[in-house]
């Protein structure tokens, strides 16, 4: 652009010197103005933050972080800094990947890998993340795009390809093992891989790249009816993988290859996806930063805001060979994983503070017990006016609905996920 513009100044002035009669020189110089006007718009640029070399707790306006480290002092998280060291691989950079590319970016998350093979269109404007401009790039590179002028600290790889073919498995499967980034991690290259793709194809792909490679993963979904969503971590071998028991808020309802017809196309709102991407990116955090509890399975029914939540063991009769493998290795690695588990809980047990947390802190904000307002909870239902019921138990409740039984054979765990999304999709 700013080339342009100096020939375009260039032919103005060879113009001006060819023009026989000076009265039209004024108007000339006129355009000339303005052109430099455009040039000096231009070379102002949008301005761009510089890298940030450490994470700072420093509360001041010109801080990105201030915000997330102060999760630190109010006892949330340990070491935020640590998130810096984390790579997280998103698959499907649609209505919830982007967004979830864009919290984890915000968040300042040390590298991320986007995945996806289409290109932005008018038609995913109802959607968060994407803008008009947009429209023909790929998601990738229009993500890059975005996501680096909102924090260049992030290290942004972009690939574009779709993972279900032979030679983009491949390619997926070794940019996950690459550990360029960080050499002395164990295991792959990347902490967690996110799957934020819309079909069942591409879902079975990353489960399968995930189960030979032993990888954490987190799997989401938004229901065709774009009122539903759920999101579900998973395990090898310790939790069910995504061919032990696909979702049946995904695998059910209508037909995926009926949604391929001319003119048909399924329904999604910004909000649900929203929704989804939050949850999805929440777990996440807890996940690498260490702190409350990870969800291995919470739904989404926005019609009922109903939340249920599940624990999925792996089916010893799954299809996926991978996934068979990782379950023999879990069960041999148990008893050295009791005695660790058995060692932090102890000397977890010897660390109790003494004093209270947050006994003194500058804002003046304390921390309610909130045992007292589960009474209250439980003295309200008592008071509801005449003729009126609950149609929902209460969270605390809806908790204990999976764990309420014995534990599971196999067989059982899967009916009774099945039972439960089939109420939740009703
Ligand atoms: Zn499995």
């Amino acid at each position: 652009m700013e080339v342009e513009l100096k020939e375009m100044l260039h032919d103005l002035e060879s113009l001006k010197q060819s023009l026989p009669d000076p009265s039209h020189r004024a108007s000339i110089d006129k355009l000339r103005l303005r052109v430099e006007q455009l040039t000096s718009l231009e070379k102002s640029g949008p301005a761009r933050r510089l890298k940030v070399k450490d994470m700072s707790a420093e509360v001041v306006d010109s801080n990105p972080y201030s915000r997330l480290m102060a999760l630190q002092r109010m006892g949330i998280v340990e070491n935020y800094e640590r998130i810096r060291e984390f790579s997280v691989a998103i698959v499907g950079i649609g209505g919830v990947g982007s967004v979830a590319a864009e919290m984890l970016t915000r968040c300042g998350i040390g590298r991320l890998l986007l995945y996806d093979y289409d290109k932005v269109e008018l038609a995913n404007m109802n959607r968060l993340f994407f803008r008009p401009e947009q429209v023909n790039m790929t998601k990738t590179d229009a993500a890059v795009q975005t996501l680096s002028d909102i924090n260049p600290d992030v290290i942004l790889e972009s690939y574009t390809m779709n993972i279900t073919t032979v030679q983009g498995f491949e390619t997926f499967v070794s940019s996950l093992k690459n550990k360029s980034f960080r050499p002395n991690k164990e295991g792959s290259g990347v902490d967690l891989v996110l799957s934020c793709v819309d079909n069942y194809e591409a879902r079975m792909a990353v489960n399968q790249a995930c189960n030979e490679m032993n990888q954490t993963w987190m799997e989401s979904g938004v229901s065709e009816d774009a009122v539903s969503g759920h999101i579900q971590l998973l395990i090898p071998g310790e939790t069910a993988c995504f061919a032990c028991a696909p979702p049946l808020v995904v695998a059910s309802g209508i037909d995926e290859r009926t949604l391929k017809r001319e003119g048909v196309c399924a329904a999604s709102l910004p909000t649900t996806m929203g929704v989804v991407a939050g949850l999805l990116v929440q777990n996440t955090l807890k996940f690498l930063l260490n702190f409350g509890q990870v969800s291995p399975y919470l739904g989404y029914n926005s019609l009922k805001d109903y939340f249920p939540t599940m624990e999925m063991k792996p089916n010893p009769q799954c299809s996926n060979v991978a996934c068979l493998e990782r379950q023999k290795d879990y069960i041999v690695a148990k008893p050295a994983r009791d005695v660790a588990l058995k060692a932090k809980v102890e000397a977890e047990a010897l660390l109790v503070p003494e004093c209270p947390l947050h006994a003194d802190n500058e804002w003046s904000i304390s921390v309610v017990d909130d045992s007292g307002l589960d009474g209250m909870d439980a003295a309200s239902s008592d008071t509801l006016p005449e003729g009126l019921v609950r149609e929902l138990p209460s969270a605390d409740k809806a908790q204990e609905l999976p764990t309420s039984e014995a534990p599971l054979t196999s067989n059982d765990d899967l009916e009774d996920l099945r039972r439960q999304l089939e109420a939740l999709n009703s």
